[in-house]
Formats: C-alpha cells, sequence, structure tokens
C-alpha cells in the first residue's frame, strides 16, 4: 500500500490549518517515531516523567499558558470534555443534565451521550450571524432545572462551524449564578489566539493539540481551578499514583512529545493574533467582493469562516462535475482543503497565511467564476 497525501501548495482546512508540524515538532517526531519511546525514564505517571521533561510542561508551562491552576494532557479535546462530563456525572444522583450552546461541536453531545448525561441546547439567532447570546443560557438553565440536576454549562469557544467568539465572560457569569461550573471547548483558539481561562473565570478549558497546537496528536489540553482537582484527577483505589479519567496515562509517544516540541512557536504565535484577524478580514472583503456572502459575526474575529455562495452553486447545477467541481477547479491550482462536494456553503481557514498565498486564493476565485461565466443566470 502507498501512503501518500495530495500535494498541494496552500490548504484551507480549518481543521488541519493550526495543525502543521513546526520544523521542530516533525525532527522529533522521528526522534519519538516508536511507540511508548517517551517512557524510557517514567517514574509511574506520565506527568511526572523528566526526561524528556514532561512534569515541567505539564505542572508550569501548561498551566501558565491555560491561565489556570492544573492542567493535564488528553487524547484530544473530546477526552477532555468527558473527563469532566463522567466525573460530574459519577456525583450526581439521578438523571442529570449539561447545558450547551447552540453551535457546539458534536463531540460535545458524544462524551454526554457516554457520561450518562442529558444535553440542553441554548438557540442561536439563526442566519447570517447564528450567535450565541449570553441570555440564552439563562433561559435554558432555568427550563433544564425543572427537568434535572444541571451539572455543568459548556461554551465553544469559538464554534467549528462560524467561528463565532460569544460573550464568554458573561456567560460564564450566568453559569456561576445558578452555582453551575462552567467548561470552555477552545479547540480552535488554545494554540491560536491568547486565551486563559482565569480571565474568564471559568472552571476548565479544554483545547486540541491535533487541531491548534501544531502537534501530531491525537492530543489534547485540559486546565482547571485548584478545587477541581480532587474530582477530576481523583486517584485509583488500587494503583494510588494514577488518576482514574486518565485511565492511569494519557498521551504518550510522538504525540506530546510533537506538542512539547513545537510549544515555544505556539506561544509567540499567539502574540500575533491581531494580525490572523486582520488577514481573516480582509480575505472576507475580498471574497464578499466577488459576490460570496460570509456568514457568522461580522466583522469576524476569527480565521475559520463559512462562506455561502449562490454563484459557485449556480455553476454546479450545470457543471458535468456537479458540485465536485469547484474542488477539482481549486486543486489544478493547487489550493485543498474545501470539502469535495460542497459549493453552496463552505468552511475556510486563513490561519497562518500570508498576505500573497491569500492574494491567490482570491484570485484563483476569481478566475474560476469568470471561466464559468456564462454558466451563471
Ligand atoms: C475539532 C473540535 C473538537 C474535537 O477536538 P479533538 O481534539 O479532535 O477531540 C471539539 N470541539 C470543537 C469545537 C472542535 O472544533
Amino acid at each position: 500500500m502507498q501512503f501518500k497525501r495530495p500535494e498541494h501548495k496552500i490548504n484551507l482546512n480549518p481543521l488541519q490549518r493550526g495543525g502543521i508540524l513546526t520544523k521542530e515538532a516533525r525532527e522529533a517526531l522521528i526522534e519519538f517515531a516508536d511507540g511508548y519511546s517517551v517512557c524510557d525514564f517514567c517514574p509511574g505517571r506520565i506527568d511526572l516523567i523528566e526526561r524528556p521533561n514532561i512534569k515541567k510542561f505539564i505542572h508550569e508551562e501548561l498551566p501558565e499558558f491555560l491561565g489556570c491552576d492544573v492542567a493535564r494532557t488528553t487524547n484530544g479535546a473530546r477526552e477532555a470534555k468527558f473527563m469532566v462530563m463522567h466525573s460530574l456525572a459519577t456525583k450526581a444522583k439521578k438523571k442529570a443534565w449539561i447545558v450547551v450552546d447552540g453551535n457546539s461541536h458534536y463531540s460535545t453531545y458524544i462524551a454526554a451521550e457516554r457520561a450518562g448525561l442529558e444535553v440542553a441546547e441554548t438557540e442561536n439567532t439563526g442566519y447570517p450571524e447564528f450567535k450565541i447570546l449570553a441570555e440564552k443560557y439563562s433561559e435554558t438553565i432555568e427550563k433544564t432545572k425543572r427537568k434535572g440536576e444541571v451539572v455543568l454549562s459548556v461554551l465553544t469557544y469559538p464554534d467549528g462551524n462560524y467561528g463565532n467568539l460569544p460573550d464568554a465572560k458573561k456567560i460564564v457569569k450566568i453559569s456561576h449564578s445558578y452555582g453551575i461550573p462552567i467548561l470552555l471547548n477552545c479547540a480552535y483558539s488554545v494554540g491560536r489566539m491568547p486565551i486563559k481561562m482565569n480571565k474568564f473565570g471559568a472552571d476548565f478549558i479544554v483545547g486540541s493539540g491535533h487541531k491548534s497546537m501544531s502537534a501530531s496528536g491525537p492530543i489534547g489540553v485540559i486546565g482547571m481551578k485548584k478545587d477541581w482537582e480532587p474530582l477530576i484527577l481523583r486517584k485509583s483505589k488500587r494503583f494510588p499514583n494514577k488518576e482514574v479519567e486518565c485511565l492511569g496515562c494519557t498521551s504518550r509517544g510522538a504525540s506530546i512529545i510533537t506538542l512539547m516540541a513545537s510549544f515555544p512557536k505556539v506561544k509567540e504565535r499567539v502574540k500575533k493574533w491581531t494580525q490572523e484577524v486582520e488577514k481573516a478580514r480582509y480575505f472576507s472583503k475580498e471574497l464578499e467582493k466577488l459576490g460570496l456572502k460570509q456568514l457568522g459575526e461580522k466583522p469576524h474575529n476569527h480565521d475559520l469562516m463559512l462562506f455561502e455562495s449562490q454563484i459557485f452553486y449556480e455553476i454546479s447545477k450545470k457543471h458535468k462535475k456537479k458540485g465536485y467541481f469547484l474542488f477539482h477547479e481549486l486543486k489544478k491550482k493547487g489550493i485543498i482543503g474545501i470539502k469535495p462536494g460542497l459549493t453552496r456553503n463552505f468552511k475556510l481557514s486563513t490561519y497562518l497565511l500570508t498576505k500573497e498565498e491569500l492574494d491567490y486564493v482570491i484570485n484563483s476565485f476569481a478566475e474560476i467564476i469568470e471561466k464559468y461565466r456564462n454558466f451563471i443566470n
């Protein structure tokens, strides 16, 4: 079997842009490619290994970066959500609920389902901005409390469809006013933009190494307030050194090594977030000049954007490749990352692309529209 990926100059896939390895991580990856490669000097738990210095990373650098008291790595953002939900479910008396925003990722629902929790969601404001308003949390919490115990609120920050950044501080306050802890799902923000859990006053923060921290993964990060440590990181009765929700150890091998190897660069790049937002806004404006429409918050505050395109949809109806024509046209220009088959609505990310690369993408879209001008009514 051959293991090859599509050749390309530019990848616009939001899932992948923040996970491209740094040079340092690519080198470390080879060195630590073997299974259990980090375990040469293990004192009994992954976060306590000092050669390489995972201990310093997890116990000093990561909490500082996340703005929390205690941090761990997990096997992904979803596993981080699950460990919190499962711990809280274990403590709850009967059928318990969580309240989530209406733009939540599917993995939030599945983590809750696996933990045996019911999910209530707030509405978003609908087309075209699909915003999450803080007030909706009060409404949804009030309603849900009548059905059972609410053990957690979750806010997706930003969400993975529109790249919207709701008023997290206000939502944290609302959740706390009902005595409910809150988790910030920052899969698309930790490692991209400067973000500190304590600035929002939240209880938990989760991030994704392979999505936004230039790690091979699978790896996630979780940060929490000290008060939650005894519950979430409770120890096994039988193996007093091992943490139950981590199943003893989590990310062991190339996943954590690439995360750590990229970390110095990741810490630097979040400082340049303003430029990333400026580029995203520029890109959005230029595509709108071509007749596309950016959905989600405007002006936009994140590199992930959803576009609506009546033009490409019209072309697709007459093109023999149907909806796949856009993917093929872009591919010919060395651009990948827009989901094959999509024309009417598609997501993309401008993260870490240069202005020149963005102009190349904008021009490519313009050329495709020009090429099929006669297909448009
Ligand atoms: C990608 C994504 C996740 C899942 O992250 P993993 O680290 O792969 O588990 C969760 N939430 C949101 C909002 C995402 O975009």
